[in-house]
């Protein structure tokens, strides 16, 4: 049985802002190897969970980015079971190596999409035959067109809310409760990680309960922020592409840094008035 775990960053345990990969102050490296560290445990937690579970092979996709390359997460420190897929540049596919030799599928450090309220960081959707879709619910739409379901997902409540809609039987674990885009109550770490360890067991020994999410066909997906994901299913569903809204603007002296900045600028005001008048300073 082989298990594919999708990583993102955002809905780990602990995290209430956006990953700043710009800013080279002490203070900030410092908060981001913290939070990477986490990360690593988590998506540790969830293969050594797959692995007691009966998986024979688990592959991970480091997938936060792409801006910082898709390269996230401690792999020295990963059961050495494990393989994983990092880099962005040059790669085949938005979900790399997908297919269906694949039985199960996990995320680890989910987020709800653009526009959710009471969620940490939501951001990107895409419109799949007139339904919205966040990050999450993409990647389950994947693993049911290969045929297999989306078993597992940890994040805040508003992504496990989101994904329960369209998937009821899955395990997950909430890692925090927002207040806010940038507010929340949250697991300690060791906690989160022992919940997703026993969660991804559980959910290898009950995955025949658990359905693979199928949209019937003919497929047409808008996509707005989600461009890459969007574009990546419309391959595979060979269908119609609204390529939607251009969201970096122009780019300074230092491209890079001007299309991350930018693209902050974008997400903060598109959640900035989710943020509860009295908790907004
Ligand atoms: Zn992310």
């Amino acid at each position: 049985m082989n298990v594919y775990i999708q990583a993102d960053f955002e809905g780990i345990a602990g995290m209430i802002e956006w990953d700043d990969y710009v800013t080279d102050s002490p203070m900030n490296q410092e908060k981001r190897a913290r939070l990477r560290r986490i990360l690593t445990s988590e998506v540790n937690a969830a293969a050594e969970g797959s692995f007691a579970g009966g998986a024979d092979k688990v592959l991970i996709w480091d997938s936060h980015g792409p801006s910082n390359n898709c390269n996230n997460i401690y792999f020295e420190d990963l059961n050495p079971e494990v393989e994983i897929i990092i880099g962005w540049k040059g790669l085949p596919s938005f979900y790399p190596l997908l297919d269906s030799t694949f039985s199960a599928g996990i995320y680890i450090g989910g987020h709800a999409m653009q526009g959710s309220v009471k969620a940490i960081l939501p951001h990107t959707k895409t419109n799949l035959n007139g339904t919205d879709y966040g990050e999450v619910g993409m990647f389950g739409i994947m693993c049911g067109w290969f045929g297999f379901p989306l078993i597992f997902v940890s994040g805040d409540k508003a992504t496990v809310d989101e994904i329960k809609q369209i998937s009821p039987k899955l395990e997950y674990v909430v890692t925090k409760e927002s207040f806010s885009p940038y507010a929340a109550k949250t697991l300690v770490p060791e906690k989160a990680r022992e919940m997703i360890r026993v969660g991804t067991e559980k959910a290898l020994k009950r995955i025949k309960e658990i359905e693979p999410i199928k949209i019937p066909s003919p497929f047409v997906i808008k996509t707005e922020t989600n461009q890459f994901a969007g574009k990546d299913l419309s391959l595979l569903f060979n269908s119609y592409v609204d390529p939607g809204n251009e969201i970096f603007g122009n780019q300074d002296v230092n491209p890079e840094r001007a299309r991350v900045l930018k693209k902050r600028e974008i997400w903060d005001k598109e959640i900035s008035f989710l943020v509860p008048p009295e908790e907004g300073t």
